[in-house]
């Protein structure tokens, strides 16, 4: 417990810093359509403390949602995914469709102010909101449903996108599928990996898909690791898919030259 205790301060010491110290970069993990074409990429963020080396998001992006320091980090990763979009769009590397992903914290869209503010970023660096997809987690959905039906709704009429990560892992409703603007939900690899070996993941699987058809929303699967996990999901109307299989996340620069290809 002390030396987990240690940690966590270490931690929350180092964040205080990191963005001043500019230790934070975006890697981004392509997206691609049943053609085997780059549709969007989602923005992952990557810390290299000076002081503790990489440290993974998985660990740290926890503590900055306990310390509030996930509001400055939040912003800063919009502003970058928005102005690496702009230079891939002046490069030419990349079509007015394609749009990237971003990991939004519920603490971020409780701020009264969340929507003028990405608005505001997207505005002033020149992109549309189409071109910006909201990552939210099925839990956000479920706080304050007011509050947040209003947000998606003010969100979705600016034109962003809005997609629901690790679907069917949180807590598991469907009531907001009704009520809210969803554009796409994205199938847990934690479903996905099993694919070939388990049937329940396989009809999980089968059964988000089919669930997404009739509501006129798209799937995204994660974590697709295999040709086998992209041919049953494909063989059963999946969309577009995002892991190892056809990339790791990779550096901005890297991006660019897969987009280019
Ligand atoms: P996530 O949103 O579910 O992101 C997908 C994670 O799966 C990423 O881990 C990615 O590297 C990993 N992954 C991608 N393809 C595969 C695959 O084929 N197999 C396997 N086993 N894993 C794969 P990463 O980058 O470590 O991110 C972990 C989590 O940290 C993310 O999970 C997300 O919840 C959070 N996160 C990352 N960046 C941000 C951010 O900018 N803001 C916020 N709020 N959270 C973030
Ligand atoms: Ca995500
Ligand atoms: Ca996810």
């Amino acid at each position: 417990m002390n030396v987990m205790a240690k940690r966590q301060l270490d931690i929350d010491l180092s964040l205080h810093h990191a963005l001043n110290r500019m230790e934070f970069v975006l890697h981004y993990q392509p997206q691609v359509d049943n053609f085997g074409k780059i549709i969007g990429a989602e923005a992952l963020l990557r810390w290299h403390s000076s002081v503790l080396g990489n440290v993974s998001p998985a660990e740290f992006i926890p503590q900055a949602e306990g310390s509030g320091a996930i509001l400055s980090i939040g912003e800063w990763v919009i502003r970058t995914a928005c102005l690496e979009m702009r230079d891939w769009l002046d490069k030419g590397v990349c079509a007015e469709s394609c749009y990237i992903a971003i990991n939004v914290s519920p603490c971020q869209l409780k701020q009264s102010d969340f929507v003028e503010r990405i608005t505001a970023i997207v505005r002033e660096v020149g992109i549309h909101p189409h071109q910006i997809d909201i990552e939210l987690t099925e839990g956000v959905l479920m706080w304050d449903t007011e509050d947040a039906k209003q947000k998606l709704f003010e969100l979705k009429e600016q034109g962003f996108r809005i997609s629901v990560d690790d679907f069917g892992t949180g807590y598991s409703s469907l009531a907001y599928l009704k009520h809210f603007p969803i554009d796409v939900l994205k199938i847990d690899r934690f479903f996905v990996q099993d694919i070939g070996f388990s049937h329940r993941d396989e009809a999980i699987s089968r059964a988000i898909i089919n669930l997404a058809i009739s509501l006129g929303i798209k799937t995204v699967a994660e974590g697709v690791e295999t040709i086998s996990q992209v041919q049953f999901l494909q063989s059963h109307g999946c969309e577009a898919y995002q892991g190892y299989y056809f990339s790791e996340p990779v550096s901005a620069l890297k991006m660019a030259s897969l987009l280019q290809r």
